[in-house]
């Protein structure tokens, strides 16, 4: 398979990289450190259509396929996770409105996400319900026209920030198949009854919110069901399918920041009165890093180019994802590795990133998680 990349989808990387290199250097380790973002930031990126740049042009998009929206992915992240991710998230979601969404629903949410005046946001996981999404016990009971909404979700990113939270709930709790139990509910965060507070703490992609939040009694118009009743794990499963994509381009992105900074390091600092980099330990540390990059890549690559042809192998999906997160904390380790003590302040990037990538085993399913999902393509 041939993945050269077409004129447009180079211009969309060298438009993303210029905008990344402009914007985050000088802001993300304050961001880091305070646990803050700047909204101007997103709203310029929104601007020049790297948001939710898969939105259909009828809804104000780019209209731009999966794959050039994981090629953003992959500048943002090889800058800076952090900033990154508090970008892009503001559309986690849309994939699912412009996938089942009503057409009210879409002519409400994404021309606003595109433009940069609304985020959205999606909520699945629970205290007790992480891997297995299907024991999410989050309940919207019918009552009248409306929804009602109860419970409480963990680790939402933009859970503070979001005008609207896609929560995944059991609209259905009588049916026998725990597949047929769960629905999405449009729920704008001004709704009386949700309140969300911000996690502090985490080890990385600090620039990005994320938060616990809680629905009581918090009640939505019918109308805000997207998509068919009792379908949400059927829908959860495809729209996993996307943004997994995405996520082994933010990995790709981000090891391969990782190598931008050890060779720059290793070429600079000089030991036994030569460059680090003049060792033959170290040509073979950073011959390693490239190679697993280029390895990933080619593996969301392909992913990405068989979602957009409607030829979508989750098997494959899912090694992409595990492996580009192996690569990820692996090259990141490597990198603050080869800086020595340097690595290990704050003062250079690689500490961030080595903090930052850890994310990418853990959210939109864990390696353990995605190595299941290929095990069971191999022993079906
Ligand atoms: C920064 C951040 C942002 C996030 N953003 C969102 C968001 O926007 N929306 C959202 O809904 N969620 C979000 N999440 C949640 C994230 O998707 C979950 O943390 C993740 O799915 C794992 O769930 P858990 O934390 O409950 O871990 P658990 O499911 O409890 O897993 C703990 C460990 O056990 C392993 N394990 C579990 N089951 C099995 C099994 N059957 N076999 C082998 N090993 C297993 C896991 O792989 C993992 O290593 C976010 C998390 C973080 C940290």
């Amino acid at each position: 398979m041939n993945f050269e990349l077409t004129k447009e989808q180079k211009e969309v990387v060298q438009a993303a990289r210029k905008f990344a290199r402009g914007e985050f250097p000088d802001r993300a380790r304050d961001f880091d450190r305070e646990e803050s973002f700047d909204v101007a930031i997103r709203k310029k990126a929104c601007d020049l259509g790297f948001v939710g740049a898969f939105i259909e042009p009828e809804y104000d998009g780019a209209g731009y396929g999966l794959f050039e929206q994981a090629l953003i992915c992959e500048e943002f992240f090889a800058v800076d996770p952090g900033i990154g991710l508090a970008i892009l998230s503001a559309s986690f979601g849309a994939e699912l409105i412009q996938l089942y969404g009503t057409d009210h629903q879409k002519r409400e949410v994404l021309p606003r996400i595109a433009a940069g005046e609304a985020v959205i946001g999606t909520a699945i996981t629970e205290p007790d319900a992480g891997s297995d999404v299907t024991a999410a016990s989050t309940t919207a009971v019918r009552d009248g026209d409306d929804w009602v909404l109860n419970g409480t979700k963990m680790f939402i990113t933009n859970g503070v920030g979001a005008d609207y939270i896609l929560v995944f709930c059991q609209t259905d709790p009588d049916q026998e198949s725990r597949h047929q139990r769960h629905s999405f509910l449009l729920v704008p965060t001004e709704t009386a009854g949700y309140s969300a507070t911000k996690i502090h703490g985490k080890l990385g992609i600090r620039a990005s919110e994320t938060a616990e939040v809680v629905l009581k009694d918090a009640r939505v118009p019918g109308d805000r069901l997207v998509g068919k009743q009792g379908a949400g794990f059927k829908q959860l499963m495809a729209f996993f399918n996307l943004t997994r994509i995405h996520v082994c381009a933010q990995a790709v992105g981000l090891a391969r920041g990782a190598l931008e900074e050890a060779v720059r390091h290793t070429q600079g600092r000089r030991q036994f009165g030569a460059p680090l980099a003049s060792f033959q330990a170290t040509q073979f540390k950073l011959a390693e890093m490239a190679t697993r990059i280029r390895a990933a890549r080619n593996l969301y690559y392909e992913a990405a180019w068989q979602a957009d042809n409607g030829k979508l192998d989750h098997a494959l999906v899912a090694m992409a994802k595990w492996f580009a997160g192996k690569v990820a904390v692996d090259c990141a380790d490597e990198a603050l590795q080869m800086h020595g003590g340097y690595g290990y302040i704050d003062e250079y990037k690689v500490q961030r990133l080595y903090r930052d990538a850890k994310i990418m085993e853990i959210y939109e399913g864990t390696k353990e998680v995605e190595k299941l999902i290929v095990a069971r393509s191999l022993l079906c």
